[in-house]
């Protein structure tokens, strides 16, 4: 069993505390690798080099960053093979699956390639009578990016990649569950020739996250992950000065109105559903049909699709659509809600409880269920499953749906399916999410705007990656300037009298 170390200084630095926590193979169950958890002494360690290796950094001028990236972009490409399997490994997701994750990651390296006019200033020349006004956009020293499991790659380049391109160094905590994507990737960017300190990826767990939240020379903090720890976050970094920006969990629904084409609605809820386990902050988690003959014409699509879902460890070929969840408790918390829901008398349609794999009965593997008649007081509504769980709640007009949505707490993400552009355009104009979908189930944006959630999925302001990620990482000095007349006027050479 391997043992991981930090990435300090572009180099492997051995855990001091003792403490380790265990990465497994969900496949599987077996141990792969033990990751240290970092003493918040090792922390202040990291932050202390990356303060001194930011100084440096922030001196390069923006287009010989963005070369780093333009060689980052074509490693990344390289090593996807490698990034891949080693994601899969870590996180059970399939390797066309982790490539697309490395992928989104991948597309936001891309941006990141235009920089210098991501971070330009702005100019008002002749304000007033020699006056210039000008704005310029800065580093703010030293920020950190806490990840969460189910993107090893996508969401660590998302963090690192717009901070690190504006000129700060980063510390990088990735979840203790799926570090080793971001000790690969950490690689990969000191081989496009990153300078040393830029990245420091530092493992841990709460003590080390407490560490960054108090740390005084850490600027900014970007999060992702479940709601409660975005707002325990959030509050603490703002308290200690910081900009925070956390975003947390979700549970998006997807209304199909009666003129949808209800095969694509199938496919897309069963993709959106159940790709990745459900594990996917953009899931599609509730399917909100609008009329019975609607709910009846959906269920008897849905039902032969999920039926044909092949769920397998990703080692098990090309056609596994899904594999397994997180961790055996992640598999226990899911079951748990499944009978929460079939006693709480919403009608079971098809049963993932009991999946075992042969070969594989270790292995934390929960088939796809699909519970109706759910209602909004039901434990498997009110909560994140974060699993292959799609729950339909039935509604009678379009307006009890675009309700449904609205009373929800969170607001990451939507869709709707329709032929019709007006009812489309009035839940895009009215409903309370970030991100929404028009006959696009999962709509997630791409990297030249920026991803981010509303309500109790996101805490702070400004989105992550695209536009305003330059403006979160980096701050604005406004400056004025005045000349007075002076040379260009010529030197007097005559004698002049005293007057
Ligand atoms: P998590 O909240 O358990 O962990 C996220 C990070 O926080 C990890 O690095 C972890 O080490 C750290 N952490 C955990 N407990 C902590 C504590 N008590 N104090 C301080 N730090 C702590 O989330 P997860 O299970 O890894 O990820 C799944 C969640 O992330 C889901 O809720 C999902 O919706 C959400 N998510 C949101 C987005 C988004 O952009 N909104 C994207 C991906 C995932």
């Amino acid at each position: 069993m391997q043992e991981l170390k930090h990435f300090i200084n572009g180099a492997y630095v051995a855990g001091t505390s003792g403490r380790f926590s265990e990465v497994r193979n969900p496949a599987t169950g077996e141990v792969i690798a033990k990751v240290p958890l970092a003493t918040p002494a090792e922390l202040d360690a990291a932050v202390e080099k990356a303060a001194a290796a930011q100084k440096e950094w922030a001196q390069v001028n923006p287009q010989r960053r963005a070369r780093i990236f333009m060689k980052f972009g074509a490693l990344i490409n390289e090593n996807m093979d490698r990034l891949a399997e080693c994601l899969s490994r870590e996180h059970g997701k399939t390797i066309p699956d982790a490539k697309g994750d490395v992928q989104r990651g991948l597309e936001v390296v891309e941006v990141c390639m235009g920089t210098p006019s991501l971070i330009k200033g702005e100019f008002t020349s002749d304000a007033g009578t020699g006056i210039d006004l000008y704005s310029m956009r800065q580093p703010l020293g030293v920020v950190a990016g806490i990840t969460p499991f189910n993107f090893p790659a996508m969401i660590p380049l998302w963090k690192m990649s717009p901070a690190i391109a504006s000129g700060n160094a980063m510390i990088l905590k990735p979840s203790e569950r799926t570090p080793m994507t971001s000790l690969m990737l950490a690689e990969i960017f000191k081989e496009a020739g990153l300078p040393d300190g830029v990245l420091q990826v530092v493992h841990g767990d709460k003590d080390a996250v407490d560490a960054i939240l108090d740390n005084d020379t850490i600027q900014a903090v970007g999060f992702v992950g479940s709601t409660p720890i975005a707002q325990y976050i959030y509050g603490r970094a703002a308290t200690n000065g910081k900009r925070a920006q956390c975003f947390g969990g979700a549970k998006n629904h997807m209304v199909i109105m009666p003129d949808a084409d209800m095969d694509k609605a199938a496919d897309a809820l069963v993709g959106a559903g159940f790709g990745a386990a459900g594990e996917r902050c953009m899931a599609i988690s509730v399917a909100v049909p609008v009329g019975a003959d609607t709910a009846e014409a959906l269920i008897e699509r849905l039902v032969p699709k999920i039926e044909k879902l092949k769920v397998a460890p990703y080692t098990a070929g090309d056609d596994v659509d899904y594999g397994p969840v997180i961790t055996a408790q992640a598999k226990e918390r899911i079951e748990g809600l499944i009978s929460s829901g079939e006693d709480a008398g919403a009608t079971l349609v098809t049963d993932g409880r009991g999946l075992s794999i042969q070969g594989y009965e270790d292995g934390y593997f929960v088939g796809p269920t699909l519970f109706d008649n759910v209602t909004p007081d039901m434990e498997i509504y009110k909560q994140e499953i974060f699993g292959p769980v799609l729950s339909v709640v039935r509604k009678d007009s379009y307006e009890d749906a675009l309700e449904l949505i609205q009373d929800n707490q969170y607001g990451n993400g939507t869709a709707i399916y329709t032929a019709d552009g007006d009812v489309a355009r009035d839940f895009v104009n009215k409903v309370e999410v970030g991100m929404v979908g028009v006959n696009f189930p999962i709509p997630v944006p791409l990297s030249y705007y920026s991803f981010g959630g509303w309500k109790k999925s996101a805490f702070g302001d400004l989105d992550q990656y695209g536009p305003d990620a330059f403006k979160f990482y980096t701050k604005t000095k406004k400056v004025s300037a005045r000349w007075f007349s002076g040379i260009k006027d010529g030197v007097a050479l005559n004698f002049k009298s005293i007057d």
